[in-house]
């Protein structure tokens, strides 16, 4: 049994029965069917199922994002727009992913030429978070649909219902049998999955752990693995920047989804000259963050996912604060029911702390003083993430160093990094590795076959 609760209130939601080896042997032989016929699907029938998706999760915004909500959360304006931008992706797929399907071409310098014809490879398992329960499914599952794949979804134990719901709008766009199935498992169910010749790669998003478990199996079993994991990402404020944006924009990264998104800025990096007001700035607007009903659609900030979310974030700052960092205020479990906490500032951050090693998934923003541009991006670096990052500056010069020198999958300059279904998402160090998005994320589960022409 997985047992699902609502955050907001601590109360028990829904008891959901795991599978039985026999019930996850009958969904392993219902995906190797379904491949054996979707491999062979036109890209048009791939087109118009992605299209009829979207307009189911359009159709069931409201239902789809109240789950959300209950189970984890979210805001239920933020768990609504999730839900859209979903949409978005799946007609982005159908109408860009055919022209991304075509063979490319070589001409060889003997004479003849070479072909590369994109084909499916069969089933994608996807182990995937509860942060963002239906996009970080989406990105999985638009390129699945469009390869000619098939997937098994081995979600977040709390969001379940999110799980069967996904599986609902895939049966409701009238999908074929065995092209999505929603494991409902634990993951120490995963191995023997991975394991079967009948799953042929896999895709975890989440914590390092998870990554590194399903990578070394996966490694061992030599079956690809793109893997999608922890960031601390910084956000670098120069002294040409526009202060009133970039604090508005701090105050937003920090505590969007209550502070548990891998992409949004967790390490402010500010320079010297314009340390002290950004500061100021910063704590006024932090100060003001009101955390409450996230099913109220004015609420700035619901609880945190879970209660054993809230503890781990609440040790984070207590562990920052005996290696001698300044907690400036906050970062405090609110009263009452629900897996609250308030917006906090860290200062004084030792860079050469543990602290540098973690993720803080939380409302929790590390303040950093830079001395300068080099500084600033030693600072950057000086951890073994590199997802992404946000840079604010009006400098071209610095740009061009930030987008050189800056270890990230991704740089977003005068604005919050957010995901795009037309561009790649991905990171480098232990953020993990492949892309997810665009022609990347589509390719990433092909055979690239070449055929040889005379
Ligand atoms: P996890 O990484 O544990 O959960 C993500 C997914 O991985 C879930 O489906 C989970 O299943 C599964 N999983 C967990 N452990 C293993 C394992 N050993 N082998 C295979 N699969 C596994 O995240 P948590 O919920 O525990 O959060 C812990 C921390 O992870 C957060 O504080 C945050 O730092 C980071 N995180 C990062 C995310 C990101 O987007 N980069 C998203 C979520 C978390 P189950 O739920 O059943 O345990």
């Amino acid at each position: 049994m997985i047992t699902t609760v609502n955050p907001a209130t601590g109360e028990e939601l829904e008891k959901y029965e795991t599978l039985t080896k026999d019930e996850i042997e009958e969904k392993l032989a219902a995906a190797a069917t379904g491949f054996e016929k979707w491999r062979r699907s036109e890209v048009a029938e791939r087109s118009a199922l992605l299209a009829r998706l979207a307009d189911v999760y359009e159709a069931n915004v409201d239902r789809l994002a109240t789950m959300c909500t209950r189970e984890m959360g979210k805001t239920l304006a933020s768990a609504k727009a999730e839900v859209r931008k979903c949409a978005t992706l799946f007609r982005h797929m159908a109408k860009a992913g055919p022209a991304m399907l075509e063979p490319l071409e070589w001409e060889l310098d003997d004479g003849g030429t070479a072909k590369g014809v994109w084909l499916p490879q069969g089933a994608v398992l996807a182990v995937m978070p509860w942060n963002f329960p239906y996009w970080q499914v989406a990105r999985f599952l638009a390129p699945t649909i469009m390869a000619g794949n098939v997937g098994l979804l081995k979600h977040a134990s709390n969001v379940q219902g999110c799980a069967a719901l996904i599986d609902e709008m895939m049966k409701d766009a009238d999908a074929p049998d065995g092209l999505f199935q929603n494991l409902c498992i634990k993951s120490d169910a995963i191995e023997a999955v991975l394991a079967d010749e009948r799953v042929v790669a896999a895709t975890v998003t989440g914590s390092e752990g998870a990554g590194s478990a399903v990578a070394e199996q996966a490694g061992r079993l030599i079956k690809k693995v793109v893997l999608e994991l922890g960031g601390s990402d910084p956000f670098i404020v120069m002294p040409s920047a526009d202060l009133d944006a970039a604090v508005e924009n701090a105050v937003k990264a920090r505590i969007q989804n209550t502070g548990q998104s891998c992409i949004c800025g967790k390490r402010m990096i500010v320079h010297a000259d314009i340390y002290d007001s950004f500061t100021d700035k910063f704590s006024t607007a932090m100060k003001q963050v009101k955390a409450g009903d996230p099913m109220d659609e004015d609420t700035d900030m619901g609880p945190l996912s879970s209660f054993e979310q809230r503890d781990t974030v609440l040790d984070q700052i207590e562990m920052a604060k005996k290696s001698g960092a300044t907690l400036l205020f906050g970062g405090e479990a609110l009263e009452g029911e629900g897996a609250y906490i308030s917006a906090s500032i860290l200062t004084d951050i030792d860079p050469d702390s543990d602290l540098m090693e973690e993720e803080i998934f939380g409302p929790v923003a590390m303040l950093f003083r830079a001395d300068d541009l080099d500084h600033a991006i030693e600072l950057a670096n000086a951890i073994p993430f590199g997802l992404g990052s946000s840079v604010w500056t009006e400098d071209e010069a610095e740009k061009e160093r930030f987008i050189r020198d800056i270890e990230a999958g991704m740089t977003a300059i005068n604005q919050v990094l957010a995901s795009a279904p037309e561009a790649p998402f991905g990171g480098v160090k232990r953020s993990g590795h492949g892309r997810e998005l665009a022609q990347f994320g589509l390719h990433e589960f092909m055979n690239l076959k070449t055929v040889m022409l005379p």
